[in-house]
């Protein structure tokens, strides 16, 4: 299983598909991928191979985007089928969420959700995720989602896209590993450094607790608890993927 992610000024759908094929080796059941354009997010999932999801993706529509998120899932919540493919959405399909690991109070928390009217349309635990950050979301992406995950139990490596902030993506980690990279006006973020190494080698590796704010050529780290800063020190790496 594993994430991308990218925002910059290069076309994201190819970086998307490259960097999911370098984190193949992690094992997957399905994949997906959503990117902004015009306005709108525009998703595309695949049950299987990395080539079905190739084969399902119109390039010439996402010809110009240059922001978005790429996963490949390892099925625990949910049969391999394309509805449970990531990535995932709240109610109002403007705030897309991709998720590796486990939501351990994933029941109380859907139980909730429906209660207040959520209508949820996978049977992942990932998908709540989403409806927990549209419930506090109003200006503030990196606000609603550090509220929401004060209400998570579990295991994630995340990142989150909304339309309405097309200009940034939020990642977050605990327990599951999540790298960012830097390159000129380019930010990436991924599960393992092999998907980054085509376009840096300076390399910041997130702690559990941490959040991430990644923007065209820079990003902040924050501690999910506090949103306190964290000075954050690029790795340099040596090796060849
Ligand atoms: N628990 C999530 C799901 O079943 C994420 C699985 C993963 O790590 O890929 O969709």
């Amino acid at each position: 299983c594993g994430i991308v992610g990218y925002v910059g000024t290069r076309k994201v759908v190819p970086i998307l598909l490259a960097g999911l094929r370098k984190l193949e080796y992690r094992g997957y059941d399905s994949a997906g991928l959503v990117y902004y354009q015009d306005g709108a997010l525009i998703r595309q999932r695949a049950q299987g191979k990395l080539s079905r999801l190739e084969a399902a993706v119109d390039h010439c529509i996402g010809a110009n985007s240059t922001i978005g998120l790429g996963h490949t899932r390892w099925a625990t919540h949910g049969a391999p089928t394309e509805v449970n493919a990531h990535p995932h959405c709240d109610c109002t399909g403007e705030l897309v969420v991709v998720h590796n690991g486990i939501i351990e109070n994933f029941n109380a928390l859907k139980s909730g959700l429906l209660a207040r009217g959520h209508r949820l349309r996978s049977e992942t635990d990932t998908e709540v995720l989403a409806h927990l950050i549209e419930e506090h979301l109003e200006t503030d992406l990196v606000a609603a989602v550090r509220a929401a995950l004060a209400q998570v139990e579990g295991s994630y490596a995340l990142a989150v896209l909304w339309a309405r902030a097309p200009d940034l993506l939020v990642a977050a980690r605990n327990q599951s590993p999540l790298v960012l990279g830097v390159d000129g006006d380019s930010g990436y973020l991924a599960s393992d450094v092999p998907a980054l190494l085509p376009y840096t080698r300076e390399v910041v590796f997130l702690d559990d607790g941490e959040l991430a704010v990644l923007r065209r050529g820079s990003f902040q780290a924050l501690q999910i608890a506090d949103g306190q800063e964290v000075a954050k020190k690029p790795v340099s790496i040596d090796w060849t993927a």
